[in-house]
């Protein structure tokens, strides 16, 4: 006969801790083969729900009431033995910070490999090969290399794809993933989601993806759960969901979506929609015009010119390598200005923070505030500047 459970059904599922409740009487489903998307603010109870489904909450101060099944079986009320099959097995979670789930003191190839010796009957070597495999599938580059290093020789993306190699390496049926991309630049979180994605189709798991990030929901996911103060308040298909929302509450979210077509004076936001208050001002072309023209007649305040900077590190006894942080970079900015300056990690956008304000010495090029190069001050000069010129890390 055919199993037709979903793979997941919460049921009137509520959580206390210590008498305060925080998940309010939940009930969903997670079909099979299928990627179901959590979006909430921070607070709103997305993690607390997962943790549930991986039986993680601790048991000494949680308090759950309801019901969790798994494939047609009651899994809320498991000893920790059977957890303990089900968790990396059945079931298996990758968590915002890559770091959570590895240990900085062993190599990541054994990392993943005990994962797989500790749930499957393998050799040594056919495990290693699996892992080499993994390692493939979920695209790292170089990865004899990958599976000889420590976690800390390995980028934040890399990092990430190792847990990930790590949650699918028993091929489990449902995969949890809290957040995963949120301790990560824009690029990196884009190839991170196109991969899950992927997983999720080869493997034909379902995934319950969390994020307080509308837009990757929306990109991600076949349904989409919006939680508030732990409680749903919507749960459709994707795509009816941003065309149609129900709640008032996903209205709010969707309209508190900065647009990239239109300036508003004042960013919306969600309590502007529950209140009532649509829409600030709209900031017109002809004022945009106007207003550039006032800023960019005056002389600019500050004026980077082709600056450069190359740091050195050592690798070898008489040996150093050369690497070009910054290369023949120039801007101006004009006073009211506000500039953006995007990039990845690494393509240097910090250094030239640094440079600003003197904390880099430049190898080439110039820098000068109102007029005057401030490269080459004296101590009191330079205690003048930094009064004028503030960071934000
Ligand atoms: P989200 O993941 O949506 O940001 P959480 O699920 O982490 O939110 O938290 C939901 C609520 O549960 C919050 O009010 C949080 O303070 C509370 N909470 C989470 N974990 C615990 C805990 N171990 N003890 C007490 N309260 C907790
Ligand atoms: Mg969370």
């Amino acid at each position: 006969m055919k199993n037709t459970y979903p793979t997941i059904a919460v049921k009137n599922l509520s959580v206390s801790f210590n008498h305060k409740q925080v998940i309010h009487d939940i009930s969903f489903t997670i079909p099979k083969n299928k990627i179901v998307g959590v979006v909430g603010e921070s607070g709103s109870g997305k993690s607390v729900t997962s943790l549930a489904m991986m039986g993680l909450l601790p048991d000494k101060i949680a308090r759950i009431t309801g019901s969790i099944e798994y494939n047609g079986q009651e899994i809320s009320e498991l000893d920790s033995k059977k957890w303990q099959h089900l968790r990396g097995n059945e079931i298996s979670m990758v968590f915002q910070e890559p770091m959570s789930a590895l240990n900085p003191s062993m190599k990541c190839g054994k990392q993943v490999l005990e994962i797989i010796t500790n749930h499957q009957k393998c050799s040594k070597k056919e495990a290693t090969e699996k892992v080499l495999e993994l390692f493939d599938k979920v695209k790292l580059p170089n990865i004899e290399r990958i599976f000889n290093a420590y976690p800390h020789e390995l980028s934040g993306g890399q990092k990430q794809r190792i847990v990930i190699a790590m949650a699918i390496a028993n091929q489990p049926k449902l995969l949890i993933a809290d957040e995963p991309t949120t301790a990560l630049d824009v690029t990196v979180q884009k190839e991170i989601i196109l991969l899950i994605k992927e997983l999720q189709k080869d493997y034909g798991m379902s995934v319950l993806f969390i994020s307080h990030d509308l837009g990757l929901v929306q990109e991600i996911a076949n349904e989409t759960i919006v939680m508030y103060q732990g409680k749903i308040m919507e749960h459709q298909i994707t795509e009816d969901l941003f065309k149609n929302p129900q709640s008032n509450y996903t209205k709010a979210l969707i309209y508190a979506r900065p647009s990239t077509k239109e300036r508003l004076h004042r960013l919306p936001t969600i309590q502007d929609f529950m209140e009532g208050k649509l829409k600030s001002e709209i900031i017109t072309e002809e004022t945009r015009i106007r207003k550039h023209q006032e800023l960019y007649s005056q002389a600019p305040l500050l004026e980077v010119e082709n600056v450069s900077k190359t740091f050195f590190t050592k690798t070898g006894l008489f040996t150093k390598t050369g690497f070009k942080a910054v290369n023949q970079v120039s801007f101006k900015i004009y006073e009211g200005e506000t500039l953006g300056l995007v990039g990845e990690s690494g393509c240097g956008k910090s250094t030239l923070g640094n440079i600003i304000l003197n904390l880099t010495k430049i190898d080439n090029g110039s820098v000068k505030f109102k007029g005057t190069s401030i490269t080459q001050l004296s101590k009191n000069q330079l205690k003048a500047l930094r009064k004028e010129i503030q960071i934000i890390f």
